[in-house]
């Protein structure tokens, strides 16, 4: 979901962007005008994360997925070992590909309870001689949510921030890498996000694609080849968005109370229930039950009627998921909320 005055500015400047008689998706990437766009995305980025100069930004292709390998490529040798918190299906997926270029050590691993739950901050410690320690803040699929940011003892920190970015403040200098699929909280797919600090860039392997080369990339602010242009555009956009929202505590404060809503519903029901254990629950994706599982089908297309879209679960893990991401406002809860005691009357 994008936020709606995102929209209507994206229309109403769609055919002729800035002036100059064209759309921003007509206009060179090179040109004055689009240059001058990407900038101040950069900017607006850096003052509503509070990034400082020790970071390079990337705005690069090939989503989240893409930098499960450029990871491994521009920070590890394939004979290191990089360290993984394993906590459920973003996770995995980013270990199989650090498989494939380097050592892997899994520090912790809550499979056990079918990623219900987070290791404690205190039960792994971070090896010395890792390349990097790689975790995954908020796993989209299970709605698990760090409330910490995992301590390695100066190893460089590795976030897949995919469905957590610009939901609430985080500290960036803690970080080595942080990046995002700008697809869930911060604009249009085609466009991934890379925060990496200056001190880790140079340390590409000689294999590494020139695409993915955060020091290439870094030394020719992203256009190496053609960037996703109308994705930094709208980046832009959305981080005005934020801006007026009261930046990202104003986010923290919005979501928050969103997510805390609807939790109190699911847990004061005997119909509907959530499987996370309370410390790691998501702000941003909520997976639901039915105490029924023949009840998912009726929920999800019932609820698609009544204008409340894509309720359905991941296909691995089925029930319902509700994604509330910065763009779904209070009221796009509060609708849910009404369907599901409506739902619950009518088959409970
Ligand atoms: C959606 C998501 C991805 C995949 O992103 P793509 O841009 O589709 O590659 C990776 N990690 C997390 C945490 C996600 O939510």
């Amino acid at each position: 979901m994008l936020p709606e005055p995102v929209l209507e500015r994206a229309q109403s400047e769609l055919l002729d962007w800035g002036g100059g008689g064209m759309s921003v998706m007509e206009v060179s990437h090179r040109g004055k005008a689009f240059v001058a766009c990407a900038a101040a995305t950069e900017a607006a980025l850096r003052e509503v994360m509070g990034i400082s100069d020790d970071y390079a930004v990337l705005f690069l292709q090939g989503g989240a997925l893409g930098q499960f390998s450029a990871l491994p490529l521009n920070l590890s040798t394939p004979g290191s070992t990089i360290e993984f918190l394993n906590t459920g299906d973003w996770s995995k997926k980013a270990i199989a590909e650090a498989k494939k270029y380097a050592q892997v050590r899994v520090l912790a691993d809550t499979s056990d309870t079918n990623f219900t739950t987070l290791p404690a901050e205190d039960s792994f410690a971070v090896g010395r001689e890792a390349a990097y320690l790689h975790y995954t803040p908020n796993e989209t699929i299970r709605g698990v949510e760090f409330g910490y940011v995992p301590p390695t003892g100066g190893v460089p920190l590795v976030a897949d921030m995919s469905s957590t970015i610009l939901s609430r403040p985080i500290d960036t200098s803690k970080f080595g890498v942080v990046y995002a699929g700008a697809q869930k909280n911060m604009g249009p797919s085609g466009l991934v996000v890379v925060i990496v600090r200056r001190d880790l860039l140079g340390r590409a392997r000689p294999e590494t694609p020139t695409v993915w080369d955060y020091t290439v990339q870094a030394g020719a602010d992203s256009m190496i080849n053609t960037p996703s242009t109308f994705g930094i555009y709208l980046l832009g956009l959305v981080l005005d968005w934020v801006k007026g929202q009261g930046g990202l505590p104003g986010m923290a404060e919005r979501n928050r109370a969103k997510a805390e809503k609807l939790y109190a519903f699911i847990d004061g029901s005997d119909f509907y229930s959530n499987p996370v254990a309370p410390d790691a629950r998501s702000w941003m994706n909520v997976p639901f039950l039915t105490a029924d599982a023949d009840l998912t089908k009726p929920f999800v297309a019932e609820a698609e009627t009544a204008g409340l879209t894509n309720l359905a679960g991941h296909r691995s893990v089925g029930g319902m998921r509700a994604s509330i991401y910065n763009a779904m406002p209070p009221e796009g809860v509060d609708a849910l909320i009404e369907f599901m005691k409506e739902f619950e009357r009518t088959h409970g």
